[in-house]
């Protein structure tokens, strides 16, 4: 077709690559003839090329809504290094950013637009997007506006509002994760129109081999695994502090190792994330906060150390594993105590009502809010101080700020980002005078003045990549710099960092008239257990294959036993019969030849299945043993 051949052009001229990989050309064609499209494709199938292709071969310009902010940078900084004129508006942009970014949108600057969903509600950008030219609408990670989707946010079901917004567009929605049941939910969430059309890739990983292996001593399991597989590896645990002890741990074997959770500084998890996908470290211990927008294509192996919630979760975790198509493994580690570990999550999720009334009164309480009140403000919420100050756990305190934000009383953000700041603590007079601070310093405090102004009179927000980038140092060393200038009292430099914000939806209510409906609750909880189950006996079992058992849940009519999993392995030997060894055994011996036992091995084959083989064959006196050894009878 005429349009492929324009396709292929694009994927040549931009990327330099030279075939689409499996479904990717059906969903181009289908989005790009104007077709709403679902395509299924599994982490690292490819899924940016099916809507960046179409939007640069097309008029227009192509509308992409993806949830998390750093990905979102991340694909645009890398769509402009390869000449693609993209831009990205999320929270973190001051209003003249996100303004201008609009009107360049409208004046057809872009030929991608990447937003967060929770930008789709907001005025400005409604009464603009009319006019873009959108040829049609991304929807990534589209689980996201499921309900039913592990994953579920809220600001996702704003996107339909898209549809009377941009009657014409067609909407393309990408998913790694999807049953049958989220797959037909996101259709309709998005208002899918009758002749949409559906693409799946398999999400069968042949090079990935799936082992649950029981053991009362997982810590020495894992280094046992480590020390006999070679090569790049992720830990998952379920706490930070484990990660922590397992990283140093394995520092102590001499396996080089370094640990990821949520609560480190964002230039702490940067730089930790590019020595380990450098090569320079060999095991990264995370918590789940690790793995989005990853792209290590040499993993060899993914070790959880403690089950996630759900099989989307797993499937998603281990699947970082062997992203080059080389052989590699995901081990679950799985003893007695787990299946009761994985229940004890349901009241950490869904904290029972009298403890979200409790927490809602607290909140108010925290932030000094009188009864009747509050309605649309905006509060920072340090959440230690306030666990702290009731007595709360972490972990269902957050749950019963997120299903209090699911019932619409308020709006809880936990990982709103606020930006860097700084101020100069010299005059300017004293700071030329200074000297001895080191060409670095001098250099980055010259890319400062030049880039901002007021910084000697009140805090002003920077961004280390641009200061960086105008004095030649990396956002790193920027960021060093900045904390040893503080250190001399020369400037205040405060760092940005996630802090968590509440909004009050409603005005503020006697909590014995808060109403959690079953959507919010008992539908939810219903589905998360059923999750934890499906989780549960996939380490529980041992007679179904590993990847049969996660394409069936996925609803892949093709599955089939892989014959490399555990399950299947030791399926593989109990068939194995000594009399249908014992021929290959035979034809091991030349004329003449002695062999040890060590010497009569096959792959596969079990060293008593062998033997048992070879004791068949000396009593058929097919081979002689003598002195020790084997050999043909002469
Ligand atoms: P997904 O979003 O499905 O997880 P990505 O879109 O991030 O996957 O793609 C994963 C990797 O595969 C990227 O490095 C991308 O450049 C590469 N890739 C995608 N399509 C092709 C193709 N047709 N040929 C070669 N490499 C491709
Ligand atoms: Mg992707």
């Amino acid at each position: 077709m005429e349009s492929d051949a324009k396709f292929l052009e694009v994927l040549r001229q931009h990327w330099g690559y030279t075939s689409f990989r499996s479904i990717q050309l059906d969903i181009i064609r289908s989005i790009a003839s104007g077709h709403d499209t679902l395509g299924l494709m599994p982490t690292g199938g490819g899924k940016s090329l099916t809507f960046q292709v179409p939007a640069l071969a097309g008029e227009g310009m192509c509308l992409v809504v993806t949830p998390l902010i750093a990905l979102m940078k991340d694909q645009v900084a890398h769509l402009r290094q390869h000449g693609i004129m993209a831009a990205a508006i999320y929270s973190g942009l001051t209003p003249e950013e996100v303004q201008r970014t609009l009107d360049n949108a409208v004046f057809g600057a872009y030929k991608l637009l990447y937003v967060s969903p929770e930008r789709l509600s907001s005025e400005l950008f409604r009464s603009k997007v009319q006019r873009m030219g959108v040829s049609f609408v991304t929807v990534d990670e589209a689980h996201c506006i499921s309900q039913w989707g592990y994953d579920f946010r809220p600001a996702y079901l704003e996107i339909a509002q898209l549809r009377t917004l941009l009657p014409n567009a067609p909407v393309l929605a990408l998913t790694a994760t999807a049953t049958p049941a989220v797959c037909d939910d996101i259709c309709r969430q998005l208002q899918f129109r009758e002749d949409a059309q559906r693409f799946r890739m398999s999400f069968e990983r042949k090079n990935l081999s799936y082992v649950v292996r029981r053991s009362d001593d997982k810590q020495g399991e894992l280094l046992h695994i480590l020390q006999s597989v070679q090569g790049s590896a992720i830990v998952y645990v379920r706490s930070r502090q484990s990660t922590r002890e397992v990283a140093r741990l394995l520092e102590a074997e001499g396996i080089s190792a370094l640990y990821y959770h949520a609560g480190l500084s964002n230039l702490d998890k940067d730089t930790r994330q590019r020595m380990w996908q450098e090569g320079r470290s060999r095991v990264m211990v995370a918590t789940n906060a690790f793995g989005m927008g990853i792209d290590k294509p040499d993993v060899r192996l993914v070790v959880h150390l403690d089950a996630p919630d759900s099989p989307e979760a797993y499937f998603q975790e281990a699947g970082r594993a062997g992203r080059d198509g080389q052989r590699a493994w995901a081990v679950l580690l799985w003893n007695k105590g787990d299946v009761k570990k994985l229940h004890r999550r349901v009241p950490d999720n869904f904290p029972d009502r009298e403890y979200i009334c409790r927490v809602y009164d607290a909140l108010a309480y925290f932030l000094e809010l009188p009864m009747g009140e509050g309605q649309d403000c905006t509060f920072e919420l340090s959440l230690e101080r306030f666990c702290q100050a009731f007595k709360f756990f972490p972990v269902p305190c957050v749950s019963a700020l997120q299903l209090l934000s699911r019932a619409g009383y308020i709006d809880f953000r936990e990982e709103e980002q606020s930006r860097s700041r700084l101020m100069f603590l010299v005059g300017r007079d004293e700071l030329y005078r200074l000297h001895g601070l080191g060409r670095e310093a001098d250099g980055l405090i010259n890319a400062l003045l030049r880039t901002y102004g007021g910084m000697f009179s009140e805090y002003v927000y920077i961004d280390e990549q641009v200061v960086g980038e105008q004095c030649g140092l990396s956002r790193e060393s920027v960021y060093q710099l900045l904390k040893a200038l503080t250190h001399q009292r020369i400037l205040h430099y405060v760092p940005r960092k996630s802090i968590p914000r509440v909004t009050y939806v409603t005005r503020r209510i006697e909590s014995r008239h808060l109403i959690i409906g079953p959507e919010v609750y008992e539908d939810r909880r219903k589905q998360f257990v059923e999750r934890l189950e499906r989780m549960e006996r996939y380490g529980e079992t041992d007679d179904v294959c590993r990847s049969r058992y996660f394409l069936e849940y996925f609803g892949d009519a093709s599955a089939h036993d892989c014959g490399h999993c555990d399950v299947c392995i030791a399926r593989a030997r109990r068939r194995l019969r000594p009399e249908d060894v014992a021929p290959r055994l035979l034809s091991l011996f030349t004329e003449g030849a002695a062999l040890s036992t060590s010497q009569l091995r096959l792959p596969g084959v079990p060293t008593d299945v062998a033997a048992e083989a070879l004791r068949l064959l000396v009593g058929e006196e097919k081979v002689v043993f003598r002195h020790g050894l084997y050999s043909l009878p002469s």
